[in-house]
């Protein structure tokens, strides 16, 4: 009998296939602490080595960012600004004046905003990875070494990592690169973000990477996380093929979005700003389905202005006008902390003050964002539909509806916490529709972090006690006849979003990027065939055992 090739499972991120020797990242640079000092007549040279290498770093990472676009760019960009941070570069700077070299300098300045970022929490403490990411590169200037990073090999091949600096994942190349697997990394970390966009297959959280050797075939399935190690090539090249016949009916989809017996379903595009909104009009997105507007101030030290609000969200009103644009109201807090918003010092921030918590933590302020919005609308001749995140009683939903009512505009709410989607019902006798948040319903209903790598397989959205809720709320909305759309990232896996279908949602909502395999995958499937999927991911235990029950439906 043939021995079986050996299969790891991880969390997949981005649907795909690809197949090709493995290769790893090269190692970083070892940091030998130095014990030399540096005598009081080098320093001013040795603080202008230091400069001249971090600027180095700086104009490289934007040249990149030149080259790329979307979140590869902003990831890209964003480094610059890290590489030329002013407090960093002072830290490095005070601790030459003191004696140490120029790479001593790099380290211990890195160390001690790592340190101030961890303690930060959130989205500065996820900021970690590209501060050390930045030190490797200047540490390689300094010392005279090629910078750090992935190789590009001449052979398509699957890269495996630990976990991959969001830099040198916005630098692959997805016709040398051909999946991504790591150890580390949830499925919204920046890495997951980036290979979305260049459309590399990827899965994260995968166990029992150190044993595979560089140039062993392996098949990677992004769709269903499995690894297939030293697989039989005839079996790898089929399934190849197959995902090529997949993009090609990916490419050749024009929208709108339907199942392939005419049931419509609105396949629109998560954003968080005006350029994002226009970006999005280069696919079939039909509308906006998530305006996360906290995005657009997380750099905020002061709440901006209603005027500022305003001219913000009328750009991606103006991106697409006459269709639909659901817009979100500030979900600040836990992971997103705004600084404005007056967050508490709380032990356990993603059970405490965010979404719309914070119209109690800081009064005023989300009336003065429904009238920027309001204001927006007028200016640009919109009917945008506006909904709160962190919903969890129907009062906040009734006390929203109105707000929101009384500035003619269209109420909604998100359902993220389990409570919001077992009493969805009486949540729409107050709102005009709702909308799924499968990542924190997942979090919610699973108590697990959504960040953390080790729950991973409990935050997968195919968990079927998550599913239930969502086939509960669909049929909330079904009999209210009131739209019922899924804009976490479960609307962004294609298997799923067909199921989900076949639950009853009304819309999916997506990533720009993910809007053609979506599409498409719907269009190759009859409404009756995602019923039937629907009914099957409910009746089995497990994450592992709905995909492959929607599999044998579903194709
Ligand atoms: C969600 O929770 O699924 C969602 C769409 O909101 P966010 O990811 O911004 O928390
Ligand atoms: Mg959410």
């Amino acid at each position: 009998m043939m021995n079986e090739a050996p299969v790891l499972q991880g969390t997949p991120v981005v649907p795909g296939v690809g197949y090709g020797p493995v290769i790893r990242p090269a190692p970083r640079p070892q940091i030998a602490p130095s014990t030399q000092i540096v005598p009081d007549t080098a320093r001013e040279a040795e603080c202008a080595r230091f400069e001249t290498a971090a600027a180095v770093v700086a104009d490289r990472l934007r040249a990149r960012a030149m080259h790329a676009s979307g979140a590869a760019a902003e990831v890209l960009q964003a480094n610059a600004v890290l590489a030329e941070d002013r407090a960093w570069r002072a830290a490095a700077d005070a601790l030459i004046r003191s004696g140490s070299d120029a790479p001593a300098a790099a380290a211990g300045a890195t160390g001690q905003f790592v340190t101030l970022f961890e303690k930060i929490g959130g989205l500065q403490a996820e900021r970690v990875t590209d501060l050390l990411d930045i030190r490797d590169r200047v540490l390689a200037e300094l010392n005279g070494d090629p910078e750090p990073g992935i190789e590009l090999p001449d052979v398509p091949s699957i890269l495996l990592a630990d976990d991959l600096a969001p830099a040198d994942t916005a630098a692959l190349d997805p016709t040398r690169i051909v999946g991504i697997v790591t150890t580390l990394g949830g499925p919204t970390s920046h890495t997951a973000i980036i290979a979305r966009q260049l459309g590399i297959p990827c899965i994260v959280a995968a166990a029992g990477l150190d044993g595979i050797d560089p140039g062993t075939a392996v098949l990677v399935d992004g769709a269903t996380g499995r690894i297939v190690v030293a697989p039989d090539r005839d079996e790898a090249d089929a399934a190849v093929a197959r995902d090529h016949a997949d993009r090609a009916r990916m490419d050749a989809w024009t929208g709108p979005g339907a199942t392939s017996d005419g049931q419509p379903i609105a396949i629109l595009a998560n954003i968080q700003d005006g350029s994002g909104a226009r970006a999005a009009r280069s696919t079939q997105a039909e509308g906006i389905g998530l305006f996360r507007t906290e995005l657009c101030f997380l750099d905020r030290d002061a709440e901006p202005t209603v005027d500022e609000q305003t001219d913000i969200y009328a750009e991606v009103f103006d991106a697409y006008q006459g269709r639909k644009v659901v817009l979100r109201t500030l979900d600040a807090g836990s992971d997103k902390p705004l600084r404005f918003a007056d967050h508490p010092d709380e032990h356990n921030p993603a059970l405490g003050m965010r979404g719309i918590r914070i119209a109690a933590a800081a009064p005023g302020i989300l009336e003065r964002q429904l009238d920027a919005v309001a204001a927006a609308a007028a200016r640009t001749g919109a009917t945008p539909w506006v909904m709160a995140p962190m919903i969890a009683t129907v009062a906040e939903a009734a006390a929203f509806a109105e707000q929101v009512r009384a500035r003619n505009l269209v109420p909604g709410v998100m359902i993220e916490v389990p409570s919001a989607a077992l009493l969805a019902d009486r949540m729409l006798a107050h709102v005009d529709f709702l909308s799924i948040g499968t990542n924190d319903l997942a979090q919610y209903t699973m108590a697990a972090d959504r960040m953390s790598p080790q729950l991973a397989a409990l935050t997968d959205a195919w968990q079927p006690a998550v599913l239930t809720l969502v086939a509960r709320t669909s049929e909330a909305g079904a009999a209210a006849g009131k739209p019922v759309g899924v804009c976490g990232e479960a609307a962004a896996d294609p298997l799923l979003a067909c199921v989900l279908a076949g639950m009853g949602v009304t819309s999916l909502s997506c990533a720009a990027s993910a809007v053609a395999a979506v599409g498409a995958r719907l269009s190759s499937v009859t409404v009756q065939q995602c019923q039937e999927a629907a009914h099957a991911v409910l009746a089995v235990d497990d994450p592992v055992a709905a995909r492959a029950a929607a599999t044998s439906i579903l194709g």
